[in-house]
């Protein structure tokens, strides 16, 4: 039977394309997110490549829908040994503007739905003696930056998650390692790009430049390399407790020897 992966936000951006470099690997994916016509069209390419895929809507604060979830991808495809936490949310506000309800949705969706998900399938996971919980942080988890702290806290709790869970599950077959992208080729660049161009009255690609230019490697980075990152830690069980780090520089497996 081939393992079975859950990836949460995956229908559009880093999690597509992780869901679909699971599946390439041969793994079944379940994905989900609160868009049904997404997580569908995700879920139907997937099976054209004849690998096991569910498309499921889930709102990952819902915790009495985390554990439907989990169940139906159980009879569907089988209880889960690679876990995926990668929707998230990013809204820029500063700090004396950031209302309560913005710094709470922060905290509910990246951290605290990543904490009910992990909780719901690591049993099984420790039962069976293997697993991978991967959680798309971003580099955001592990310095600061203005203007964004709801997110900045939000994705710094998800590293510490990462790691207190590492320490706790180390030595029983399941991993647990954090993704710390700098800024990727996704809706939530655009968006916040968009977001640039009202307030500053930039052009939006002047804004996409300036944000690509944040990233030591000073470019965007592909949802591909976040996702090769990603099936790294999974393909790789001496990995626990890491952050990986991704800014746009080339890596040594990227590079071409001399
Ligand atoms: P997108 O906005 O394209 O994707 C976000 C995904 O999360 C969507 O599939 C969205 O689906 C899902 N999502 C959001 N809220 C919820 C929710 N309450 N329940 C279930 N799913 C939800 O952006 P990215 O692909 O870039 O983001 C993926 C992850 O990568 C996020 O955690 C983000 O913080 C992180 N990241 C992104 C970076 C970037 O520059 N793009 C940099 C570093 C990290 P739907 O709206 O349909 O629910």
């Amino acid at each position: 039977m081939p393992k079975v992966a859950l990836v949460t936000g995956g229908g559009r951006g880093i999690g597509r394309a992780i869901a679909e470099a699971l599946a390439a690997d041969g793994l079944s994916v379940a994905v989900a997110a609160r868009t049904q016509s997404q997580v569908e069209e995700a879920a139907a390419v997937i099976r054209a490549t004849g690998v096991g895929a569910l498309a499921l809507a889930l709102d990952v604060t819902d915790a009495v829908a985390i554990a439907r979830v989990a169940a139906e991808v159980g009879r569907a495809l089988g209880p889960i040994d690679v876990l995926v936490n990668n929707a998230g949310i990013a809204e820029s506000a500063p700090l004396a503007r950031t209302e309560p309800a913005l710094w709470q949705r922060h905290l509910d969706v990246n951290v605290t739905g990543p904490f009910l998900l992990t909780r719901e399938v690591l049993p099984g996971m420790l039962q069976r003696g293997w697993g991978r919980i991967v959680n798309v942080a971003s580099l955001a988890g592990l310095v600061g930056a203005p203007y964004v702290s709801a997110y900045v806290t939000s994705k710094h709790a998800l590293v510490g998650l990462t790691r207190a869970l590492a320490a706790e599950v180390s030595g029983k077959g399941v991993t647990v390692n954090a993704i710390c992208p700098g800024y990727v080729a996704t809706d939530m660049v655009w968006n916040g790009a968009r977001n640039i161009v009202a307030k500053t009255g930039r052009s939006f690609d002047e804004a996409v430049a300036a944000m690509a230019r944040m990233n030591a490697g000073g470019r965007l980075i592909e949802p591909a390399e976040v996702a090769a990152a990603a099936m790294s830690v999974v393909r790789d069980g001496g990995l626990n407790g890491e952050t990986i780090v991704l800014d746009g520089r080339p890596s040594p497996t990227t590079e071409v020897p001399s």
